[in-house]
């Protein structure tokens, strides 16, 4: 077992491990950060974007940013180092730049090796942090301050089945980023920390959603959306707010729904685009749509259906055909009619269910990954159930994650990466000035 020591030990280097690392480091304290990856930046090297006000002091380049305002908001969306358009991945351009920054400033980053269990003295105050690196060698590191960053449990389907009753890849098909597995909150359960409620970062998402992109872009349109029986369940022109979709999904009978459009709806959007433009998805989804959609069907991808007629689709894609058949009819008297007396819907988008060819692409509900589990205070200090200060440990990030109640806040995107960004910055200020009392 290697002896190592130092005044703070950051365990993980995910976008609120880095946060927390950099303050730190900048703060004066000598930093190791453990990392179970190869490379640092976690799940955020998926991310787009954050949430306002945590760009600049974490980036330092505002002017490479995107702003998009809404009300007193905005989110910024990173634009990848090489000048190309902003996507999905682009905050990568951040989290290099993090890392590069943090071993400025001296920061002992440890790659592939993880965080093992931490190390209490006899009063229950957190002293240090066992890791083992990838040739299985052990090391023991003794600090003043631990900070646990480990990014949840995306990826650990038998914690998600446990605490939430989801099934992944039956009605649940969320990001599982691997290294995602609770580490950080068995860790701090296992001396003693108090819990929170967790929940799933909820939305709604296809099965294998980054190799069927386009399918999942093309059919995110104000179509027709109905459950299993065939009945509409929300207003289609919403469906642009994953989290309002991804809620009501996962009250429906399966938890599933199926979004349907024909073929005018179809040769529409290929002619004016989108109804209904996405900052993530590609603005020109249906240029390639016919080759792509003819390879996934003979491929065999199983949420995607097509058939000439209504019952067709409804035998093939598993809704009752007499419902989908009486709900459809309905519908289209009330496109013809220009009002949908049920769910309000607007005018420009009662687009009738006519002609086949139908296509059809079963909607599931999906998640970023997982929040909260580690209960903390304000400073971002680890608390038991009974609110008690642990001493020397901190939880950050989406391990401890709870400012959303039960639905992930879709009206300020890029807030999940701002709690990261400014719950590891506070954890990593206070753990540095504790060693500067006196
Ligand atoms: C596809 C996708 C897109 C997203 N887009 C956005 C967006 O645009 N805006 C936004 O605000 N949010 C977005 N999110 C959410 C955002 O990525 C997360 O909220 C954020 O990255 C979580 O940061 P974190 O520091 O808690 O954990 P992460 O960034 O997930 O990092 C956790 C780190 O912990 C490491 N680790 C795990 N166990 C151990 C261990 N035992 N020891 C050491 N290291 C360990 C992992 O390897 C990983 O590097 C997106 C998520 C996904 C999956």
């Amino acid at each position: 077992m290697k002896q190592l020591e130092t005044d703070v030990v950051v365990v993980a280097a995910g976008l609120s491990g880095l946060a927390a690392s950099v303050a730190a480091a900048e703060s004066g304290a000598r930093v190791i950060t453990l990392e179970k990856a190869s490379n640092t930046g976690g799940a955020a090297n998926m991310d787009m974007g954050v949430e306002f006000n945590s760009v600049r002091p974490a980036f330092r380049a505002r002017e490479r940013t995107r702003a998009y305002a809404d009300g007193e908001y905005t989110w910024h969306v990173v634009q990848p180092e090489d000048g190309s358009e902003p996507g999905p991945r682009a905050a990568t351009t951040m989290t290099k730049r993090m890392t590069e920054h943090a071993q400025e400033l001296g920061v002992e980053f440890m790659l592939e090796c993880p965080g093992t269990g931490l190390i209490t003295n006899d009063e229950g105050a957190v002293v240090g942090v066992t890791a083992r690196d990838k040739d299985g060698e052990e090391y023991e590191i003794s600090c003043s301050s631990v900070i646990v960053a480990t990014g949840g449990f995306g990826h650990n389907a038998q914690m998600i089945k446990d605490t939430m009753g989801f099934e992944w890849g039956k009605n649940l098909f969320s990001f599982a980023i691997p290294g995602m597995d609770g580490d950080g909150l068995n860790m701090c359960h296992a001396v003693g920390a108090g819990h929170t409620p967790v929940t799933m970062e909820m939305m709604y998402q296809i099965p294998d959603n980054m190799n069927h992109f386009y399918v999942e872009g093309a059919f995110r349109q104000p179509c027709y959306w109905c459950n299993r029986m065939g009945e509409r369940f929300m207003p289609e022109d919403e469906i642009f707010n994953t989290t309002f979709v991804g809620n009501a999904i996962n009250h429906l009978s399966g938890k599933v729904a199926y979004a349907i459009f024909d073929a005018k709806m179809l040769r529409h959007w290929k002619k004016d685009g989108p109804d209904i433009v996405s900052h993530v998805h590609l603005h020109d989804l249906y240029e390639g749509f016919d080759e792509q959609w003819e390879r996934d069907l003979a491929d065999g991808y199983e949420p995607i259906c097509q058939a000439d007629t209504l019952e067709e689709l409804a035998e093939k894609a598993g809704i009752d055909v007499e419902g989908l058949i009486a709900n459809v009819e309905e519908y289209n008297e009330m496109c013809t009619n220009g009002w949908d007396e049920i769910f309000e819907k607007e005018r420009e988008f009662m687009q009738p269910l006519e002609k086949g060819p139908f296509y059809c692409c079963k909607q599931y509900i999906g998640a970023y990954g997982t929040l909260g589990g580690v209960l903390i205070n304000h400073n971002m200090e680890v608390m038991t159930d009974d609110y008690q200060v642990i001493p020397g440990l901190y939880c950050v990030g989406t391990d401890a994650c709870t400012i959303y109640g039960d639905s992930y806040n879709y009206c300020i995107p890029g807030n999940t990466m701002g709690f990261c960004l400014n719950s590891g910055r506070i954890a990593g200020e206070n753990a540095a000035a504790k060693l500067f009392e006196y």
